[in-house]
Parts: C-alpha cells; sequence; structure tokens
C-alpha cells in the first residue's frame, strides 16, 4: 500500500496493522536499551535542539571514558544488553580514546551503539572496529530546503553522505526524523517516510518537535503527536523488521507505552548520572528521578504487564 493512503488511515487503524506486523515479524520482545548522554557539548546550530551552540544557560559537561566504563560495567551487571553513548556534535573526544571505550565496553558484553552526530568516514571506521555495531543519525526532515533553514551552514546531502558511510561500513543503520518542524507538509511528511523506506534502515526513531525556550524555535506550538503516532505505524508496515523505539518527547504527552501497540518495540532508558542529565535539555523534558537499577525493574514489570517480554 502506498504512504498517501496509508497516511489518509485513521491512528486507531494503523496501531491495529502495525501491531499485527510487529508481532509477525519481530514477536513479543520488547528491547531495553540503556542511553547514556556522554557530553552536551555541541558545534552545531540546529534552530530547534536545546544543545546548539548559541545556548549559553546550560553547562557543558563531557564524561570521560573511565565514568563512561563504569557506568556501561554497572549497566551490563543489571541486565543491559544495549548501551547506546550519545552526544552533541563536537571534537571534544579523541577518537582513539573512544575508540578503546568502545573496546572495553564490548569486553562487558555489551552490543554498543553509537550517536555522536556526524563523523567522518575514518572516525566510523575506527569506531567500527572497535566493535561498535549501530549507528543512530536521524535525518531529521527529508526536506532539503526546509533542513538547511534549520540547520545554517549544513547540507541534507552531508547527512546523507554519512548515513551512506555508516551503511557501507557495516553499522547497523538508525535514522529518523521529527514531526512539527516549521513549514513542514503533508508532502514533507510523505518525503521523511519514503526516505526510511529507501535508506532501509534498521532502527527507526520518530519524535515530535517540542519547542525549547533558548532556540530559535521558542515560540513554535509542539508537533501534531497524533501525526506522529502514524508515522511510527506507518514505519513498521513499511519496514517489518526493523526496530523502532517509543520515543521519549512521544512519552512526554500522556501513555509513554502507547505506540508498543501501534508497531514499536524498543524503549531506551536513560542511565546519565541526574546531575548530568539535567543539561541534556535537547528539548523540556521529565527527568527520571529513580535511580537507573530500580527503573530497569520497573520497566520490566511494566513490560510483562502488557504481555511482553523485556530483553
Ligand atoms: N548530536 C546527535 C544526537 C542528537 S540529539 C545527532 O546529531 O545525531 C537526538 C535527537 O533529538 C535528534 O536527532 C532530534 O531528532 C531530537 N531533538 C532535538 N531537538 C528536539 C526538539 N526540540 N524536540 C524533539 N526532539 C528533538
Amino acid at each position: 500500500m502506498d504512504i498517501n493512503s496509508l497516511l489518509n488511515k485513521n491512528l486507531q487503524e494503523l496501531c491495529s496493522i502495525a501491531d499485527k506486523v510487529r508481532k509477525d515479524n519481530v514477536g513479543d520482545i520488547i528491547h531495553i536499551r540503556a542511553l547514556l548522554e556522554i557530553s552536551n557539548i555541541c558545534y552545531r546550530n540546529c534552530a530547534y535542539c536545546g544543545l546548539n551552540i548559541a545556548n549559553n544557560h546550560l553547562e557543558r559537561y563531557a564524561m570521560n571514558t573511565n565514568e563512561i566504563e563504569t557506568l556501561g560495567k554497572r549497566a551490563c551487571d543489571i541486565g543491559y544488553k544495549t548501551i547506546v553513548l550519545q552526544s552533541g556534535e563536537s571534537k571534544h573526544y579523541n577518537i582513539n580514546e573512544l575508540a578503546d571505550c568502545v573496546v572495553k565496553l564490548s569486553e562487558y558484553g555489551l552490543t554498543v551503539t553509537l550517536s555522536l552526530g556526524e563523523l567522518d568516514y575514518k572516525q566510523l571506521q575506527l569506531l567500527k572496529s572497535a566493535g561498535a555495531k549501530r549507528y543512530l543519525l536521524k535525518f531529521e526532515t527529508a526536506d532539503k530546503t526546509l533542513y538547511e533553514k534549520l540547520h545554517n551552514g549544513y547540507t541534507l546531502d552531508n547527512r546523507l553522505e554519512c548515513l551512506q558511510a555508516i551503511r557501507e561500513l557495516g553499522y547497523e543503520l538508525g535514522s529518523g526524523f521529527l514531526v512539527g518542524l516549521p513549514n513542514e507538509n503533508d508532502e514533507s511528511i510523505v518525503k521523511n517516510l519514503q526516505l526510511i523506506q529507501k535508506l532501509r534502515c534498521d532502527m527507526v526513531g520518530i519524535g515530535v518537535f517540542i519547542p525549547h525556550k533558548y532556540t530559535p524555535l521558542a515560540d513554535l506550538p509542539c508537533g501534531d503527536t497524533e501525526l506522529t503516532k502514524k508515522c511510527v505505524a506507518i514505519t513498521r508496515i513499511l519496514l517489518p523488521n526493523c526496530n523502532i523505539p517509543i520515543t521519549t518527547s512521544l512519552g512526554e504527552f500522556g501513555d509513554k507505552y502507547q505506540m508498543f501497540n501501534g508497531g514499536a518495540n524498543v524503549i531506551m532508558q536513560n542511565i546519565t548520572p541526574h546531575n548530568l542529565a539535567k543539561n541534556y535539555q535537547i528539548y523540556p523534558k521529565k527527568l527520571e528521578l529513580m535511580e537507573f537499577e530500580s527503573a530497569r525493574k520497573q520497566l520490566e514489570s511494566d513490560i510483562v504487564k502488557m504481555c511482553k517480554k523485556p530483553l
């Protein structure tokens, strides 16, 4: 079925189709990933993001590789299989040190996913050889003009080149987009979904735009959550085997587990220490106050209550 006719269906109908596709193709396992926000230092100026270089209302931090390894070990000991290292885009880390850190985390038995922004081919290659398995880099919008307006000085072509390198190097490829960016229309949503399909993403994260007060888009309304959920469900229908997280931005609006019944099969649990996480406000969000050990137990029990299997 083509994307336009899928978009014309209502959310409930899409969710029930997507739920069946999910069950038939990837089963009832919900993958729990540990998300560690290793640094909020960022040289980019993404107009929607609270970490953008022009925001000086936050304290910038970067965890050192010892701290990352220690937390990774703790996450591994309580049952996490995957750790996602996420940061702003900067040259803060020495790539060889980061590669050693990937080696360590992999030795603990963790699958390492990276989400560090655009890196060059050599850097991506080094981290891949060190054992990193997956890379997450959203294209944010497939509309070239809009992309360039929101990322002054950066191009969609560069982003796509980086995604191409990630694929070529044998990483599992994660990408995705935001719903609710300014000047978006029905056609942009179709283009976003077509690009997801064209990239044959292994993982797809679809977030809803939430304005952040220290960005140029501060006065814009939030994105349409219903449309965002429809995009999640359609993604499952287009790519039956991919991994789809319930994105945290959607979780800010009520039932955070809803999309587990509409195609999603992954959740990222934030394990960033509280004193740092408060400075990783990409958009204004509630902070997880529970220690991450208890948070994982709670989550596992929530997943079992939904008749699914936590992994
Ligand atoms: N620097 C890395 C990590 C980006 S942060 C990179 O460039 O890939 C992770 C994601 O947060 C982004 O890909 C973007 O889709 C999302 N995000 C940023 N600002 C947002 C906002 N205001 N509302 C909702 N999601 C946002």
